[in-house]
């Protein structure tokens, strides 16, 4: 311990969702219910071992110009990150100068926090609306502070609020730092919204989405994940601050495919909405209060009565039940459960769990 940098001793580091080994349903970190595309399956069983003899390309062409055809931007917007976590990581390496702050909403993604400690950065923390929606002093507040970037996740986790493009293009118009927004639960956004964000590349400099393949690609056990924006603002992490060979050879070709065949894991993305507006209704039934969703998650409140028990209680009782959801031990979570969006199957037996334990 005494040789850790002193400003990391004090610090308690991300705690991940927990990975049951025994037969659960498990609700708790977001992934996609549903396997991967057939052409996965079909481009992992064409690997052979003897492509992992040599380095990976260092710069990932093939994959970024899969992403880059997807979004009809050019290879020189993308850059290929081990997770979306290394994208994050990157941003701060890249452009947090030292002792300048981070920008954030709160609550969020509690690895931006994180990452901003070890980082040893102060955060400018912009508390959200009660709806979860954006304050509209936010880029002023971030300007105030000199802040050189901020992060905006959208859809938002945890409550799943979906910003609009317009609100989106006023913030990066009026924050004069690096914008990055996460979006590693866009792809489970109602297409009916029409929300295109790629434009805002094209138009704002300083602009970086992130994206993964975890959620809507079903990947989050390859660690894949890519960054769009400027070739400008792209090229310092690609050519000085990511590691040489950040992608291993597998993610590159499987992610590759799995961007070729983006169609295939949209039929998940069309199952998980079906399923999400159901699961919000059961809960609803039985007395949760669930914001609006556009990711594949709910964030419901616990209903308050006498005798009835607590979030954390049910999220305790529901793990001993063998059924995980997240609940987190901060302000504005403490009396809510977060639940991602499982199969029909899976989401009927948390809502019996639930039952079972209201009524007991
Ligand atoms: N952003 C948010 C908001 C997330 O919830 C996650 C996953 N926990 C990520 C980014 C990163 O995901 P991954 O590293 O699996 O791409």
């Amino acid at each position: 311990m005494k040789y850790e940098r002193p400003h990391l001793r004090g610090l308690a580091g991300y705690v991940p969702g927990a990975q049951p080994n025994a037969p659960s349903v498990k609700l708790n970190t977001n992934e996609n219910p549903y396997p991967p595309s057939n052409a996965v399956f079909l481009k992992l069983a064409s690997l052979s071992a003897d492509i992992l003899q040599r380095y990976p390309d260092p710069l990932a062409q093939q994959f970024r110009a899969a992403a880059a055809r997807l979004h009809n931007l050019s290879p020189d917007h993308v850059i290929a990150t081990n997770g979306g976590d290394e994208l994050l990581r990157l941003a701060l390496a890249t452009y947090l100068d030292p002792g300048a702050p981070l920008g954030v909403l709160t609550p969020s993604y509690r690895l931006y926090s994180v990452l901003a400690a070890m980082h040893d950065a102060p955060l400018a923390a912009v508390p959200l609306e009660s709806d979860w929606s954006l304050p509209a002093d936010t880029a002023d507040r971030w300007n105030a502070s000199a802040a050189p970037l901020a992060i905006v996740t959208n859809p938002h986790a945890p409550s799943g609020t979906l910003l609009s493009v317009a609100g989106l293009d006023r913030l990066a118009r009026t924050f004069k730092g690096v914008l990055l927004i996460d979006e590693a639960y866009i792809d489970f956004v109602d297409p009916g919204l029409c929300h295109r964000t790629s434009e805002l590349v094209r138009e704002y400099p300083n602009v970086l989405l992130l994206r993964t393949l975890s959620k809507g690609y079903s990947l989050a056990g390859l660690r894949l994940a890519y960054g769009l924006g400027e070739p400008d603002l792209i090229a310092p992490m690609l050519f000085k601050t990511k590691d040489s060979y950040n992608v291993d050879t597998i993610s590159q070709l499987i992610g590759a495919a799995a961007l070729d065949d983006a169609r295939g894991a949209a039929s998940t993305w069309e199952a998980v909405r079906g399923s999400r507006s159901h699961l919000a209704r059961a809960l609803a039934t039985l007395g949760f209060e669930c914001h609006p969703s556009q990711a594949n998650f709910l964030l419901a409140k616990a209903p308050i009565g006498e005798g009835l028990p607590s979030a954390e209680t049910l999220y305790r009782a529901l793990m001993a039940r063998g059924v995980y959801v997240r609940w987190f031990d901060e302000d504005r979570l403490r009396d809510k459960l977060r639940i991602s969006v499982g199969t029909p199957e899976e989401n009927a037996h948390l809502v019996r769990a639930l039952e079972l334990e209201l009524i007991a």
